[in-house]
């Protein structure tokens, strides 16, 4: 255990006593160390809410007081039984550390005593008063399974420090500001309604120029990185997800069959098996490779219900899927290129990212010289790239090695982002096969990538990322021109049908409402400009230019504006 996961658990068991103290009759569970903080779960004999966790967090701080460190006692079966003969929950927990054949240890600190395996502070004195307080409560099932009784959970915050937990709860308070599916309703950009299924995503027109805006983006990349664009259908027949392996090895992730003129087909969870498809449609020679595929391609897994959230998990998606096709010869030069293309991709959408390189895991394919040749080369291009990396021991899927871009958004939160996956398995189930230099059949080397992953799950992490306020080339609506009165409107109209032709998103707002409202509205709207029209700027044929991010840069000439805007767009700043 980790020093912060130890004092994290040491407040759990401060939690614990203080509440025993205000409840006698409250039963103590469970009270592990997490992620921010800690939780403990209880019995109690009637519901506490959370105005009572500022008295129970007060008890906490007294009894720390007191508190020194945790001493450890073994018991047997029987001392222990005795002990806790009133807590049906650790008894039960008792005879399942018995039955595993584990010794019983208590630890008491103060007056409290619970059933423990370890891992506590040394002196309670090490844990700074300020750096940690309890945060909520809910509700949760005994051992996790809703046959069991429901608990209350009560969750604690814990820091190194107590600026880290201030830091902490500031992050977590922008991020809810930020909450793209608080951001989505509010500037209209997509929804989930329930009559047309849950974890199904409508992308609103808003929404969808952002789109349109990235897959153009990434199309213009990928054809100037050497790939091809393809298409292929959401459903395909089972034999072809029998020959992928795919019934066999993903089936609880996928949807039931559907039967067309006597054969079963399937919405398709994944690409691959049409790339390959595409591929096997002709002879190949060396000659012809490295092929690289990319799609657009919506897949359809299923979640559980209760695991489905916004945009960042769903039921149905798309992916910026690649499967590149190459010798084994060409593998590095692949990777190498790749890594280049996530680098421009990333900094562009101003990215900062890590990079993760999963291996080989207890049960996978292929035999470990042809894996740790595989991770061998991937190392080799991560070093010859300069290129930073941590490893993942065993974590990679059981077809082949990975890497995993982890994108660090605005608040410094990590998200999935771009993964290269090699794989042994699939060119060897399909007799995948190119004619060498020899004249002989040999097998390609297969590599599945993503960029953006799940279309929708980036645009979850881009809205947060700019907390709504896109840069101009992605925004919905680029710029709104603000005529005072009704005598600017025509000119503001001539100003509109300039912008238009030039490409410019632009609209008019010719509401009743004074300028400082229209120029509020702009900026809740997060429109990266606003063009104000009035009698001076009618007069030397100008507008004045108000900035969402850079307030007001002065009246500027239509041409000269239309041109910046342009070049702004164009560069994708
Ligand atoms: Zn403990
Ligand atoms: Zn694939």
């Amino acid at each position: 255990m980790s020093k912060i996961e130890e004092k994290r658990h040491s407040l759990a068991h401060l939690l614990a006593a203080a509440v025993l103290e205000l409840y006698p009759d409250a039963k103590n569970t469970i009270g592990p160390a997490i992620d921010n903080g800690f939780y403990y779960d209880f019995d109690f004999p009637s519901p506490i809410s959370d105005t009572d966790l500022k008295e129970i967090e007060k008890k906490m701080k007294k009894l720390s007081n007191g508190w020194r460190g945790f001493e450890k006692k073994d018991v047997t079966e029987k001392e222990v039984k005795e002990f806790f003969k009133d807590n049906p929950y650790k008894l039960e927990l008792i005879d399942e550390i018995v039955s595993k054949g584990e010794p019983l240890t208590l630890y008491t600190s103060g007056q409290f005593t619970d059933l423990c395996r370890g891992g506590h502070v040394e002196e309670m004195k090490e844990i700074e008063p300020d750096s940690w307080k309890l945060s909520h409560l809910a509700g949760a099932y005994w051992r996790g399974d809703e046959k069991n009784k429901m608990l209350t959970r009560i969750y604690g915050l814990a820091f190194e420090t107590g600026e880290e937990l201030e830091a902490y709860e500031k992050q977590q308070e922008e991020a809810k500001k930020r909450d793209h599916r608080k951001l989505g309703a509010e500037l209209n950009l997509f929804s989930v309604d329930e009559r047309l299924g849950q974890g199904l995503i409508l992308w609103h027109p808003k929404g969808g120029i952002i789109r349109k805006e990235i897959e153009d983006y990434e199309r213009e990349l990928v054809l100037k990185h050497g790939y091809d664009l393809v298409y292929t259908p959401h459903i395909a027949s089972e034999k072809l997800f029998m020959e992928s392996g795919h019934l066999e090895n993903y089936i609880d992730s996928m949807y039931g069959p559907m039967e067309i003129e006597g054969e079963k087909y399937r919405l398709k969870p994944m690409n691959c098996p049409g790339h390959i498809c595409i591929y096997q449609s002709r002879v190949h020679s060396y000659r012809d490779l490295p092929l690289r595929f990319a799609e657009f391609g919506t897949v359809y897994r299923y979640e559980l219900s209760g695991t489905l959230q916004g945009l960042l998990r769903v039921r149905g998606f798309t992916q910026d899927d690649a499967h590149i096709f190459c010798t084994p010869e060409q593998v590095e030069n692949e990777v190498k290129e790749l890594l280049s293309l996530v680098d421009e991709m990333l900094k562009t959408f101003r990215y900062p990212y890590s990079i993760e390189l999963s291996t080989r895991p207890e049960k996978a394919i292929g035999s470990s010289e042809v894996w740790e040749k595989a991770e061998n080369l991937l190392k080799e291009v991560l070093e010859k790239e300069g290129k930073e990396y941590t490893i993942d021991a065993g974590g990679g899927a059981f077809y082949g090695p990975k890497l995993d871009f982890k994108l660090i958004d605005s608040l410094g939160r990590k998200w999935q982002g771009p993964t290269v996956q090699l794989d042994f398995n699939l060119p060897e189930r399909f007799k995948m096969e190119y004619i060498g230099s020899d004249g002989r059949a040999h097998r390609p080397v297969m590599l599945h990538r993503v960029l953006v992953g799940s279309m929708e799950r980036f645009f979850g992490g881009l809205i947060e990322h700019y907390a709504g306020a896109f840069p101009l080339w992605l925004a919905p609506v680029q710029a709104r021109i603000l005529p005072i009165g009704e005598a600017h409107f025509e000119y503001a109209t001539s100003v509109l049908d300039k912008m238009k032709a030039a490409g410019i998103r632009a609209e008019l707002d010719v509401s009743d409402e004074t300028l400082g409202k229209k120029i509020r509205n702009f900026k809740t709207e997060k429109i990266p400009y606003a063009l104000v029209i009035g009698d001076k700027e009618l007069n030397d044929k100008k507008v004045t230019v108000e900035s969402r991010d850079r307030g007001n840069e002065g009246a500027q000439g239509i041409e000269e504006l239309i041109e910046k805007l342009k070049t702004e767009i164009k560069e994708r700043k």
